[in-house]
């Protein structure tokens, strides 16, 4: 509800400007077909197609559309939320996309000016709607003006990609997600629960920020991804090695993990949780969540003559009972 205070105070403002009756958007065949927004030419939506003018010459909704499809953005297809803006005709357009088209309307190229949509607002909050995970499993329901929190939250929501070293933009579930880490990365996939990985890198002075390949491991009907990478930790050189889990964090809790890395008689052990894939990378590397390996001592476990990081990192990974 407190979504809905806060637009209720915004509207106070600006609710001079809003024009009355203006929630419809008039059916004109193809005006979208030939538009051009930032990204491109915008094509014929079909929740616009659904739109027809009644004899009355008063516009109404046909029994197909649903008001939701109202509250889609004509321009972006994602849903609209406060404030809801509209053109002086009455097209409607999300926050997001008013930003971007230089105060042209995308559907009439009419000047925007800056037009409330509250009868559209107010239809919204009056909504309730599924969460847009409902073909992913989820089944709650929620007011239209709570989805978007609960949707951000949802654990149905897809996972992102939880490969490193790249801006991968895929999102799916974990099954979808292991086949594009094979097939598109060429990840290492390995099965068991224990592993013997060796990182080599040649010249590894002369680099200070690096991610090696990531390593995917399939035991207890999940998988968990282990990384390894080199940066600096203040003025420090070093390396770490910590895994995920791919699946939400509740389940993630259910798991333990250890590395280990030595040579000549010394040993550095990490026992640890491995994190869900909803932390980032990044995340997770940044709150030092895993085995943290100073440069000098890996040259050292490396052996040799410290030309090459040649290290051996061991684990295992359990249930925890
Ligand atoms: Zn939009
Ligand atoms: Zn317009
Ligand atoms: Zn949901
Ligand atoms: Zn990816």
């Amino acid at each position: 509800m407190s979504c809905l205070r806060a637009m209720k105070a915004q509207l106070g403002d600006e609710a001079p400007y809003a024009a009355a009756g203006a929630i419809f958007i008039d059916d004109k065949g193809s005006i979208f077909s030939d538009i051009e927004s930032p990204s491109g030419t915008i094509n014929e939506q079909p929740s616009i197609k659904k739109v027809h003018p009644s004899n009355n010459g008063k516009p109404v909704i046909s029994p197909t559309t649903g008001v939701h499809e109202l509250l889609e953005c004509p321009v972006c297809t994602n849903s609209m939320y406060p404030p809801i803006h509209q053109c002086p005709n009455g097209h409607t357009l999300c926050s997001n996309c008013k930003s971007r088209v230089n105060n042209k309307c995308p559907t009439c190229r009419q000047e925007l000016g800056n037009i409330r949509c509250l009868a559209l607002e107010k239809v919204a909050s009056s909504l309730d709607l599924p969460c847009k995970y409902l073909s992913l499993g989820c089944p709650d329901i929620f007011p239209y003006y709570n989805k978007l929190k609960h949707e951000s939250q949802c654990t149905f929501r897809p996972y992102n990609c939880p490969y490193a070293g790249s801006e991968c933009s895929i999102t799916g579930d974990i099954q979808m997600l292991v086949a594009h880490l094979r097939d598109d990365h060429k990840v290492d996939m390995h099965s068991g629960s224990t592993f013997n990985h060796r990182y080599v890198k040649l010249n590894p002075l002369e680099v200070e920020n690096a991610t090696w390949m990531l390593t995917v491991f399939n035991c207890y009907a999940s998988y968990f991804c282990l990384h390894f990478e080199a940066f600096q930790l203040g003025a420090a050189p070093v390396y770490m090695a910590f895994l995920r889990f791919m699946g939400d964090d509740n389940e993630a809790r259910n798991f333990r993990y250890s590395l280990e890395v030595g040579a000549n008689g010394r040993k550095l052990i990490w026992q640890g949780v491995p994190r869900s894939i909803r932390d980032s990378h990044r995340k997770v590397r940044d709150s030092h969540d895993g085995l943290i390996i100073q440069r000098n001592m890996a040259l050292f476990f490396s052996g040799g003559d410290w030309k090459e990081l040649k290290l051996r990192v061991t684990g295992r990974i359990w249930k925890e009972q």
